[in-house]
């Protein structure tokens, strides 16, 4: 979900009392109607509302009542304490969850074996005495009522707010089999077996206790799809080293102000966002890239907060707090991702939404056509409806989809690899072509000045004027040009007027003469004739550097070549890549010739140079005709071409997150990073399918199971001719807890 944030603006309510995914739909419907509301969606996994408001907005206690009136809660706290507070209220749940399921055990427990061996005819005459029957009421009630009292609440919940979940299967059910055999019990006491003798209060409380089972494995299971959002969370340190006045304090985190000079010593995490004021150190970044090697820093450096100086003590300041800093951005990046839906999702939420409805139908007929159209038992039917009804539970289908989606973000986060919607996580399954950006993404973006060629051998003056012209460029080779001006201690004159032509070069005036420095498309346009430097600049293509026309006045004077190394991972990622069938070209601003050679040392075999910036976006519309396309690029020129892109991927450093166009962000600078996102994107997609699979088979597939559809296959087990509604609670336990086990593999899968 992309919201222009100048519009609308955004908000995420922690939700209580969900009890499946139909409870989501409940609430996500009831905060869409509220006035200033623009949209909302609902996660049941994360247990979270994002809330879109429109111009005027809804307040907080407009979505309160909104939330309340449908039967389910809001969190209060502050955006700070939320997760200690959410945590809290989870624990909470989990320890109340866990106490009803013992006193299901402790009573359903001793009623089943007491009602088995009744069966079984082991225990003599006394069974049948009309005490046992009371004693089985007895041990059935608490279960019922106590245990079973949550399946009440939110069944009539999700039937006042006009719509049917599982709470309102289960409870049905349960009651069913529970009040027949209340019937049976108080008719066979006044000496009346019209009713039957056959009680099945042992049914009713399993079924109860086996799907809070289901449910108390899923909440735990639940907490630790979030725990790579914990780990983040956890990276913060509580305090920092302040240095004001010249006296060290040490502060609490949130007191730290922008502008405070902060002492690291080795060993150390840093605590916020700063730059290094003096000191060196290496600086372990793994944490947000991904990358273990450390990296070096000295002062002017960037340092990121959270990340572990590892050598030395410096002193920085800090630049970003509280909610700024990177890893803040991180937390939420990664919080609204898992709160998003992907489009999948939408229709397994669609699929539950009418299902409740449509089972208790089918366990209705189900009742109908054994009793009335057999002519089973009354007692036999009944039975056949309650598994109906028990086996039917769409809580499965809820959770197929979120929690694979969390475990899946999770894991990359903590690989340096942010999703930004989860709409890319199922895209990146059909991608045909990866597109890379050379500069800055295929190479490191730091080039050097290799080669300086004069025409009047005098590559001070040259490299003067070249430099000048370029003292106010951003562009890396504006940079890189004044560095080996400066490298030479060259004096340079501040330009008089300047100019950047995207993807051309820059036109300035330096001291009364024009300067102009660029590629060979510059030069054309402005009709400089070259030819007395043409083999120059075929000997700087020739080496892959790129060569950088110096003209004077309209005159060429020299040519300037400039090598930007190539990354260590980006041979490897373009083999990965193509080994996974997909095509890879190499997308650029640089001459031809130079780009040739660089792709080919490489392995890609198809180039789109000597584009502009402008008509990057073009070339990435073109290929979209035939495939799926991502985009990789640096994150900054290359914006529109990532936003065209059916996957945009944002070649970040850690500090500076350029996500906004993008649909992936690299936190490191590895090329590699690219094969182990789409390699993480297809094990979440396959996962949610193997989830999908599984929740849809449990549901439907066993429904005419229970219904007693192979009653007639005599050559099966009677077990599975008439599915007993016991069995039924157990699979629908099983099947949330396989949804759910499924999704944490994801937490190891094999990315290569
Ligand atoms: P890329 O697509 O590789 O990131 P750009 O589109 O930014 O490259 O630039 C394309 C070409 O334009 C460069 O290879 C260079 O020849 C020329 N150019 C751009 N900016 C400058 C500059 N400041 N100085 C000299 N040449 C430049
Ligand atoms: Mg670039």
């Amino acid at each position: 979900m992309k919201v222009d944030s100048s519009s609308t603006r955004q908000l995420t309510l922690p939700i209580t009392g969900m009890t499946c995914a139909n409870c989501a739909a409940t609430v996500e419907r009831a905060l869409c109607r509220t006035e200033g509301v623009a949209g909302a969606s609902v996660n049941y996994a994360t247990e979270r509302a994002i809330v879109e408001l429109s111009e005027g907005g809804a307040t907080l206690e407009d979505l309160s009542i909104a939330v309340e009136r449908v039967g389910y809660g809001v969190l209060q706290a502050d955006p700070d304490e939320l997760h200690d507070v959410e945590a809290a209220a989870r624990q909470r749940e989990l320890e109340n969850q866990t106490r009803k399921f013992w006193v299901g055990v402790g009573f359903a427990g001793p009623l089943f074996i007491l009602s088995m061996a009744r069966d079984f005819g082991v225990l003599g005459s006394w069974a049948s005495a009309h005490w046992v029957y009371w004693l089985m009421f007895v041990l059935a009630s608490p279960v019922q009522v106590y245990v079973g009292w949550d399946y009440y609440v939110g069944g009539w919940k999700a039937l006042r707010a006009g719509s049917a979940n599982m709470d309102v299967l289960v409870a049905l059910g349960s009651t069913v089999a529970y009040v027949y055999s209340v019937v049976v019990v108080v008719m066979l006491t006044a000496g009346s077996t019209l009713a039957g003798e056959h009680v099945y209060f042992e049914t009713a409380a399993l079924i109860i206790t086996l799907i809070k089972l289901g449910k108390l494995l899923e909440v735990r299971a639940k907490g630790e799809t979030s725990e790579a959002i914990r780990e983040l969370i956890g990276l913060q340190p509580d305090t920092a080293r302040v240095v004001r006045q010249g006296v060290e304090y040490d502060i609490p985190i949130s007191d730290v102000v922008v502008g405070d000079v902060l002492l690291v010593r080795p060993g150390e995490r840093i605590p916020v966002d700063g730059e290094v004021v003096d000191g060196l150190s290496s600086i372990d970044e793994s944490m947000l890239t991904g990358e273990s090697m450390p990296v070096e820093k000295g002062p002017g450096d960037v340092v990121v907060g959270a990340t572990i100086n590892k050598s030395g003590a410096f002193h920085f300041r800090a630049t970003r707090v509280g909610a700024d800093t990177a890893l803040a951005q991180v937390i939420r990046l990664v919080q609204e991702v898992q709160g998003s839906k992907a489009p999948i999702q939408r229709l397994a939420d669609r699929v539950s939404g009418v299902f409740v409805p449509i089972v208790i139908v089918v366990a209705v007929l189900t009742f109908v056509v054994w009793w009335a159209v057999v002519g089973a038992d009354f007692s036999v039917a009944l039975v056949r409806l309650v598994a109906v009804l028990v086996i039917a539970c769409p809580c499965a289908l809820g959770l197929a989809t979120p929690t694979a989606v969390m475990v899946g973000t999770g894991r990359g986060a903590r690989l340096g690899i942010l999703f930004r919607s989860s709409e890319a996580l199922q895209r990146a399954r059909q991608l045909g072509t990866v597109v890379f950006d050379k500069t800055g993404t295929l190479t490191r973006g730091e080039p050097e000045i290799r080669t300086v060629i004069t025409l009047d051998s005098d590559e001070a003056e040259l490299l003067r004027f070249a430099g000048s012209a370029e003292l106010m460029s951003e562009h890396p080779l504006g940079e890189a040009v004044l560095r080996e001006a400066r490298r030479r201690s060259l004096n340079l004159t501040k330009p008089d007027s300047f100019r950047a032509i995207p993807g051309q070069g820059v036109q300035a005036m330096v001291g009364g003469a024009e300067v102009l420095v660029g590629n060979q498309v510059l030069m054309e346009n402005r009709d400089i004739d070259l030819a007395a430097l043409e083999s120059a600049m075929e000997s700087i293509v020739a080496g892959a550097d790129t060569p950088l026309w110096v003209v004077i006045d309209g005159e060429v004077k020299g040519i300037l070549g400039a090598a930007d190394i190539l990354k260590e991972g980006s041979a490897d990622a373009v083999r990965d890549l193509r080994n996974r069938g997909l095509n890879v070209i190499m997308l650029t601003g640089d001459q031809n010739a130079t780009a040739e050679a660089i792709a080919s040392s490489i392995g890609i075999h198809e180039v789109r140079a000597e584009v502009l910036p402008h008509q990057k976006r073009d070339v990435v519309g073109e290929l979209q005709v035939d495939h799926v396309v991502a985009m990789v690029g640096d994150g900054i020129n290359d914006a529109p071409a990532l936003a065209q892109a059916d996957i945009g991927i944002a070649i970040g450093t850690g500090t500076d997150v350029a996500i906004e166009a993008a649909d992936v962000t690299l936190m490191g600078g590895d090329p590699r990073s690219v094969v182990t996102a789409l390699a993480l994107s297809r094990a979440t997609m396959r996962t949610i399918e193997q989830n999908l699979f599984w929740a849809f088979f449990y549901n439907v597939v066993l429904i005419p199971v229970a219904a007693g559809a192979l009653y007639s296959v005599t050559f099966l087990p009677m077990m599975l001719r008439s599915l007993h509604p016991i069995l039924a609670a157990l699979a629908m336990a099983l099947s949330s807890v396989t949804v759910v086990g499924n999704s944490l593999r994801l937490r190891r899968a094999d990315l290569r």
